[in-house]
């Protein structure tokens, strides 16, 4: 923490994580990339960008940073969107893969039709969400579908009935890219998390 902003990394081994960096800047938080488990380390919480969840699963056994990721997990908050959300569910299919397992979701991969790969959305968040006061633009490329949701985790924002923004705990997954609007709602609900948890 430095002048009240919370420091947040912003894992930087693929994907779009320069995005994410300015998106935490806008909403009030001092944002570092992240490469290290020394980085890891010097850090209030973290976001896993969206890229491509295979390729990033095998740098991060490549830089030794899976146990580390995993142990930060136990104790600070993390923010996965997409390929970052899918790293972090519990269970994750077409096809399996392994996952750091610090959210109870089940979530598939890769699961909107080709004719609706990627595409632009409204979300109306659900009332307990804290983000009421106007919808959300949601931004979906190549998308997973949270399929299961843990009786531990709780559904903040939902699109065509199924879940997109679900926090458990201290961490929050979005199936979609709230780093590429400028509506900064969204990190600022993980800021508020880093916060609570730094008390
Ligand atoms: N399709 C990617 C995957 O399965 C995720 C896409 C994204 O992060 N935008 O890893």
């Amino acid at each position: 923490m430095k002048n009240g902003k919370p420091k947040v990394g912003v894992l930087a081994l693929q994907g779009d994580f320069e995005a994410h960096g300015k998106a935490l800047a806008r909403a009030g938080a001092d944002p570092v990339e992240v490469r290290t488990a020394a980085e890891l380390d010097s850090v209030d919480g973290l976001v896993i960008p969206g890229g491509e969840s295979t390729t990033m699963l095998k740098l991060l056994h490549y830089e030794n940073l899976f146990e580390p990721l995993r142990a930060f997990g136990a104790a600070k908050p993390i923010f996965g969107t997409c390929a970052g959300a899918i790293l972090l569910a519990n269970d994750v299919s077409h096809p399996r893969q392994e996952s750091l397992g610090l959210m109870d979701i089940g979530v598939q991969r890769n699961a909107y039709g080709r004719q609706l790969d990627s595409r632009i959305a409204r979300l109306e968040p659900g009332e307990e969400s804290r983000l009421t006061d106007a919808d959300i633009e949601a931004v979906f490329i190549r998308a997973p579908i949270i399929r299961r949701v843990g009786g531990q985790a709780r559904v903040l924002a939902s699109y065509a009935g199924d879940p997109v923004l679900v926090e458990q705990g201290r961490h929050l997954v979005a199936t979609f890219h709230p780093e590429l609007t400028e509506d900064p709602r969204v990190h600022a609900l993980f800021l508020d998390k880093v916060r609570e948890n730094g008390r």
